[in-house]
């Protein structure tokens, strides 16, 4: 059995450091975005590992550094990884109106898509929120608390992204059963991911935290032995930060990955390769024969 990796890199630039909720308000790491991307791509290039990249589509507008570098989105789309949505403009989407997100929703796509001439058909919501999907047992009392009883739960989220035209969505509910045995035996309990269609977006959970650090790395290793997804992520302005998401953590990553490549145990796969294909075409084509 060969197990699947999915590795994303959450490229929030300024846009997502002047929207941090991470406490002390905005942060400074913005122009770290572009200047670690710059390390990222000749890296991920070295060990012939594909990712997807969930831009910020404000970045794709033209403009400086570091708020904008149509240019390097190109350059990451040229290299062969996929670029993804990560909202217009790092937004917290539990607390947007109907209408709200799916203006993001699609002016993202658009804006993304008028950048790399290509269709974009992921997304990955900022802070991993919603987290909020009762269908499977997942509740948020701080989403409620905070964007009050008409907040974006998971379901709405797919529901509009079905609608505005993208195919896959990563996810990080955590259903009420697990988290319960996580309380208990004081650990994470992920295991191998599978592809799940909601309101017919393909979805799969994050399920080996943020970075590279043995948690990850065990994930990938129990996918290439028991079959399954391994969903990895980090950012790269993170790259620089003595850490989990650091380039020696990543480099330790990227050989077993492609130790465990050339053995034939694991498979690393993009979104648009786990999709079906695509259900809007890129304007450029479009236009060929229009
Ligand atoms: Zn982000």
């Amino acid at each position: 059995m060969t197990g699947r990796l999915l590795l994303f890199w959450d490229y929030d630039t300024q846009w997502g450091a002047d929207r941090s909720r991470s406490g002390n308000g905005p942060k400074a790491w913005g122009e770290d975005e572009f200047v670690n991307t710059e390390r990222l791509l000749p890296l991920l290039a070295e060990y012939q590992v594909p990712s997807c990249f969930a831009v910020v589509a404000a970045a794709a507008r033209a403009g400086d550094r570091p708020y904008h570098d149509p240019r390097q989105i190109r350059a990451i789309h040229g290299a062969g990884h996929e670029v993804g949505s990560h909202s217009l403009h790092h937004d917290w989407l539990p607390g947007l109106s109907a209408s709200q997100l799916e203006i993001n929703l699609s002016r993202s796509r658009e804006l993304l898509e008028d950048c790399i001439g290509a269709a974009v058909g992921a997304f990955v919501p900022p802070y991993n929120q919603p987290f909020h999907y009762p269908a499977a047992l997942s509740f948020s009392r701080s989403e409620r608390r905070e964007a009050g009883r008409t907040h974006i739960g998971f379901s709405e989220l797919c529901r509009t992204l079905k609608l505005t035209g993208y195919r896959f969505c990563r996810a990080a509910y955590r259903p009420f059963p697990q988290r319960i045995l996580e309380a208990v035996l004081r650990r994470p309990c992920d295991y191998p991911g599978a592809l799940k269609s909601i309101a017919g977006v393909a979805c799969v959970r994050l399920n080996a935290g943020c970075g590279f650090a043995d948690r990850s790395i065990d994930m990938v290793r129990r996918c290439a032995r028991e079959g399954g997804y391994a969903v990895l992520y980090g950012h790269p302005h993170s790259l620089s930060v003595p850490g989990p998401q650091s380039f020696d953590c990543l480099r330790r990553t990227l050989a077993i990955v492609k130790e465990l490549v050339r053995n034939e145990q694991l498979q690393v796969v993009l979104p648009r390769d786990i999709c079906a294909p695509p259900v809007t075409v890129a304007r450029e084509v479009f236009h060929e024969h229009h």
